[in-house]
């Protein structure tokens, strides 16, 4: 089910995509001990010790229904079984794909462009005709490069340049009032997240950032999906102390839905998660 919460003049709403299957979290954090877990284990593995995780968007709408319709990240996108339900959660919330202007992309994999672009007789269309896709530049650099070739960034991310629907980005750039990209590289070498501010509110859609509630406590903490550990983990570290100080509220990609959106608070001198 979705969940929205405002920011100032904004509204975000969680959008499920897939329900993948728990996975073993000695197998994403490799260079984690098991009895490292155990302080976390109540609330940060499900009760036969497995990370939940879920492949989801942000969707951000005015709360006067003025000004760009945006969706930041795709999902996993069609699947064999007919799991990805990007499209129908969308359209229960009464948004068409015609309707959305803008898809920023935090990064450039899998589970974060899967609708980009869907296949008709084998070739590529955009599932969202009217969109801009967003993608950091330097994902787009890393990704065409021949010796990093990824076949879900082929099939998702490549055509959108044929398309008409790329637009690369460089920094902090603005997307809407208020609404810009805030590069947040070491995950990916273009992982961005999405800043909204309006009215005295802060939030933050921090893509892969982190992956389990652990690592907002255990900040370096890294799942062998970072490309770079030092750069994720000194970005982890930024956006989460400032995400603390300044009591942002965080959209995170991966938390179980219910509890993936939540303020760093801290307690007993240590950063907490606490959903919102
Ligand atoms: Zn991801």
């Amino acid at each position: 089910m979705a969940k929205s919460q405002p920011i100032g003049n904004y509204e975000i709403t969680t959008v499920i995509d897939t329900l993948p299957p728990p996975r073993d979290p000695a197998l994403v954090f490799q260079s984690i001990p098991e009895e490292a877990w155990d302080p976390y284990r109540s609330f940060a593995l499900n009760a036969d010790g497995m990370w939940v995780t879920e492949f989801k968007s942000h969707l951000i709408r005015s709360t006067n229904k003025e000004g760009p319709i945006i969706l930041v990240d795709s999902g996993l996108g069609p699947t064999d079984d007919d799991q990805g339900k990007l499209l129908d959660n969308l359209n229960n919330l009464g948004v068409q794909v015609g309707d959305v202007d803008v898809v920023v992309t935090t990064h450039c994999h899998g589970d974060h462009i899967g609708w980009n672009v869907s296949y008709k007789d084998g070739k590529p269309e955009l599932t969202f005709p009217n969109a801009t896709h967003w993608i950091a530049r330097n994902d787009w650099d890393h990704h065409t490069q021949k010796d990093n070739s990824d076949p879900a960034f082929d099939n998702s991310v490549r055509p959108l340049e044929k398309l008409g629907a790329l637009k690369l980005v460089d920094g902090v750039e603005t997307i809407a009032p208020g609404i810009s990209t805030l590069p947040m590289n070491g995950h990916t070498p273009g992982h961005q997240n999405v800043l909204i501010k309006s009215k005295n509110s802060t939030g933050v859609i921090i893509g892969d950032l982190f992956h389990n509630v652990a690592q907002v406590t255990e900040q370096t903490w890294c799942p062998v999906f970072d490309w770079n550990t030092e750069m994720s983990t000194e970005c982890r570290r930024d956006l989460l102390s400032r995400a603390m100080n300044e009591k942002w509220v965080v959209f995170a990609g991966h938390l179980p839905n219910g509890s993936s959106t939540g303020r760093v608070i801290e307690q007993n001198g240590l950063p907490h998660w606490q959903p919102v």
